[in-house]
């Protein structure tokens, strides 16, 4: 195997899989030339991110010039289950700065990135799935909030704070009738859904915003039956949730909810 003509250093919190397009730009190639260059079978170079191989990992750090060490540090190997869930395996988000263009960093796949550590610019979806309306200040800064307490909920070492942040976002799904695993809504590519849930994460007081959803999109039976799994134990929570369902036999949107809350 020859070394590459040229090599570029990686970047502190750069994925190997941003690294490797880098390179094989610097080397004016596409990433599968290089790959197989390289003698490197992968279907798709984004799973490279997750796991490299020893011998993979050999030939990557010999042809880029770069320390054995740093391949394995680019990857996001060996996690604790609860980060695992929490950390996407496909860019969802990125720094919107021109700089910022070729990059992909390991911060921006976790579900409570918020803001982009190297320039502070708002982290924006990758592939945003509608346009929506744009999200007013109010509740961007209560998102940013929540994804505050869910990034320290997450680096604790007390489980209980995590299955309070998860259960908000259960409980933020059941308000938008959503299913699936709460960990993926934090990913979600729909902003207003990820939003949503970072708000209800920070949220200490999470009646006002049961209300408030409620009121605009009305509960069909699955939001109800995931709110009484979400918080059996909160029978005021509840009273007030039937109540409003009863009085409202309900509209579509949620744009505007959690401001009033
Ligand atoms: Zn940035």
């Amino acid at each position: 195997m020859q070394l590459l003509p040229k090599t570029v250093a990686p970047l502190p919190d750069e994925l190997l899989a941003g690294w490797l397009s880098r390179l094989a730009a610097s080397d004016h190639c596409e990433v599968p030339d290089l790959l197989a260059h390289l003698q490197i079978e992968a279907r798709h170079v984004a799973t490279m991110d997750l796991e490299v191989e020893a011998r993979a990992a050999e030939r990557i750090f010999m042809a880029g010039r770069i320390d054995p060490a740093c391949v394995q540090s680019m990857t996001f190997a060996a996690m604790p289950e609860a980060t695992m869930r929490l950390t996407a395996q496909v860019p969802f988000q990125a720094c919107p700065a021109r700089t910022a263009r070729d990059l992909a960093l390991k911060h921006w796949r976790r579900a409570w990135a918020f803001d982009c550590q190297v320039c502070g610019a708002r982290l924006l979806p990758t592939f945003a799935k509608q346009d929506g309306e744009a999200a007013s200040k109010r509740l961007v800064d209560r998102a940013r909030h929540g994804a505050g307490v869910l990034k320290r909920a997450a680096n604790s070492s007390s489980a209980s704070q995590l299955h309070r942040a998860m259960r908000a976002v259960t409980f933020a799904m059941g308000l938008k009738a959503l299913r699936g695993d709460p960990a993926c809504a934090l990913q979600s590519s729909m902003p207003e859904v990820r939003l949503f849930c970072l708000v209800a994460v920070g949220g200490r007081q999470l009646r006002p915003l049961a209300k408030a959803a409620l009121f605009s999109i009305g509960a069909d039976d699955y939001a109800r039956i995931a709110l009484l799994r979400a918080y059996e134990k909160e029978l005021r929570l509840l009273a007030t949730i039937n109540q409003i369902t009863r009085r409202k036999p309900g509209r579509t949107r949620l744009p505007t909810a959690v401001s009033h809350t």
